[in-house]
């Protein structure tokens, strides 16, 4: 029997999480989270999913390379070593691949070197990426290992969607331009949600919006994406739980000249201390529908401008994409939030757009469409599924091997 397991990596700063994948069904053999990496109180919460069995471990783990061995214990534990002849590959999320890595790549030194040579513009998760990749690859050398960018999908962009306005020059000196990311998600969900409708890929134009605690949309024509609201940064476009979005890049100077904060303080407003939560103190839209319900003017501002900012891009790549057939709704708050859902759409009846309460207020995890049956334009939920498009991709390639 030849070997079908993939192991999906997803390194951050402080944390790694895991799944391993049996790519002949699909199925889930286990999973995990290592938290709180070079912390004395650190944390490995791990799945068997055959036993439905959950462990908790709590104790120091120094590094990444420490995280890595002890997923690789738990693993084996469960007769899953990372040693087994039946694992095929690791898989690992990069969030930045640039303009280089449009597709899935086998790491070599050449892939690790331009991962690398991107940290300038990803600063906070390419180094944490490159961690993981070189601690699985001590491990496991012989092992084929992909790179899965974040940004890959939305290399299709035209230029005119790519670039800002800005001087050229000094925009391809410093490779300013718009990569988008979440972008394994709008791939997999833009093809869930074509298949929904009985349709390929190429014959359908999607709106993906994928809302969880970091949130975008984007514009996918016959399966390219051919805009996507965030940009050089993960801090462009829709209102997030901690960041803000879309706003004149002129505050920066104001806060900067007038209101006398540093580049890195206003930063961390920006991209920590924004959006839901500076609009509210909450970044969970739970407990923000909780409180307009109680009639929380504050909560009711933050989910009104959440949701005016949505109805925008819902607006803006109607017209890019020109007819639409359907729109998306994916990741935590577009997977459960009915009522963000009901309100991005109301009022644009005009578009073909409509909701219907009923489906709407269903719960489940399967696609599913809630836009009334004669509706011109579907209206879908659609679950995205990050870990195993990351195993899927990495997993044909790997085959062609
Ligand atoms: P991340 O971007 O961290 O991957 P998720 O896609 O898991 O985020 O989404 C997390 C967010 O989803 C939470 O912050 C919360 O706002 C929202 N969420 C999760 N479950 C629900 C629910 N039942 N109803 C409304 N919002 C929810």
């Amino acid at each position: 029997m030849s070997a079908s397991r993939v192991l999906v990596l997803n390194s951050g700063s402080s944390s790694v999480k895991y799944q391993l994948l049996d790519m002949r069904d699909s199925s889930r053999l286990a999973m995990g989270l290592v938290e709180r990496i070079g912390e004395q109180s650190s944390r490995i919460r791990h799945t068997h999913v055959g036993n439905d069995d959950t462990r908790e471990w709590n104790g120091p783990i120094a590094d990444h390379d420490a995280a890595l061995k002890a997923v690789s214990e738990e693993l084996a534990k469960d007769g899953l070593g990372l040693d087994s002849p039946e694992l095929a590959a690791i898989g690992h999320r990069v969030v930045h691949g640039g303009k280089t890595f449009t597709q899935p790549t086998v790491i070599d030194e050449t892939v690790l070197a331009e991962i690398e040579r991107l940290i300038p513009v990803a600063p906070l998760h390419n180094p944490a990426n490159l961690t993981g990749i070189r601690t699985a690859q001590a491990l496991r050398p012989d092992l084929p290992q992909v790179a899965v960018f974040d940004t890959a999908f939305h290399t299709t962009m035209p230029e005119s969607a790519a670039r800002y306005a800005i001087d050229v020059r000094t925009a391809d000196e410093h490779r300013v331009r718009r990569y988008g990311f979440h972008g394994t998600s709008h791939a997999y969900v833009s093809r869930a949600t074509a298949k929904l409708l009985g349709k390929a890929p190429e014959d359908v134009n999607v709106i993906v919006l994928h809302l969880g605690n970091g949130a975008s949309a984007s514009a996918v024509r016959g399966g390219r994406c051919v805009d996507t609201s965030m940009g050089l940064t993960p801090l462009e476009g829709l209102v997030m739980g901690t960041r803000s979005g879309d706003m004149d890049p002129a505050v920066i100077f104001h806060l900067a000249r007038v209101g006398g904060m540093s580049i890195d303080e206003i930063d961390t407003l920006l991209n920590k201390k924004s959006g839901l939560v500076g609009l509210c103190g909450d970044n969970d839209m739970r407990e923000i529908r909780r409180r307009v319900d109680e009639g929380d003017e504050e909560a009711k501002l933050a989910f009104d401008i959440y949701i005016h900012r949505l109805k925008k891009y819902i607006g803006a790549y109607y017209a890019v994409l020109g007819t639409v057939d359907a729109i998306a709704f994916t990741a935590g708050v577009g997977e459960n939030a009915a009522a963000v859902r009901e309100a991005a759409v109301a009022g644009l009846e005009t578009l073909g757009l409509a909701v219907d309460g009923t489906l709407n207020a269903v719960r489940g995890d399967e696609p599913r469409l809630i836009s009334p049956a004669d509706a011109r334009v579907k209206v879908a939920v659609v679950p995205t599924d990050e870990e195993l498009e990351i195993a899927t991709q990495t997993y044909a390639l790997v085959g062609r091997y």
